[in-house]
């Protein structure tokens, strides 16, 4: 197999880290959505590692909307890089949706799998609060 530097998306000379996650124009087409606008060039341009800990651990910071900020993001960077390598190993791969719909669904998933695993837990906490008993309201 050639060693190709370039990037199989876009073509640009040097597909690093920092390309295929951020400076891709299929990475760009997700963040320019889902990040704040005034924020955008400095979440394209601080160093990876300081990138995936401020968003991790200040899951407010950058996105527009925060909730479930860390899955979301976890999930676009595991899609540009499955995407990616079947681009560059499946020759027969189609692309069926975006990368943030791909990973919306993925999102949705995860939640409901989480909320499931709540739902299985219940029934001990429920027998924790069996003594909570409901009281006749006061006669006035
Ligand atoms: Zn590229």
């Amino acid at each position: 197999m050639a060693a190709d530097p370039s990037c199989t998306i876009c073509g640009a000379a040097v597909e690093s880290s920092s390309h295929i996650f951020r400076d891709c124009i299929e990475a760009r087409s997700v963040w320019n959505i889902v990040v704040k606008p005034e924020l955008i060039d400095d979440f394209l341009s601080i160093d990876l590692v300081n990138w995936i800990e401020t968003n991790l651990r200040h899951p407010t910071y950058y996105p527009i909307d925060a909730e479930n900020w860390e899955i979301l993001f976890g999930l676009v960077i595991w899609n540009l890089w499955m995407r990616r390598n079947r681009m560059i190993f499946d020759r027969g791969f189609m692309v069926a949706d975006s990368v943030l719909q791909q990973s919306k669904r993925l999102l949705r998933e995860t939640v409901s799998a989480l909320m499931t695993q709540e739902t299985w837990t219940a029934p001990r906490l429920a027998r924790v609060n069996r003594n909570i008993q409901w009281k006749p309201p006061s006669m006035g």
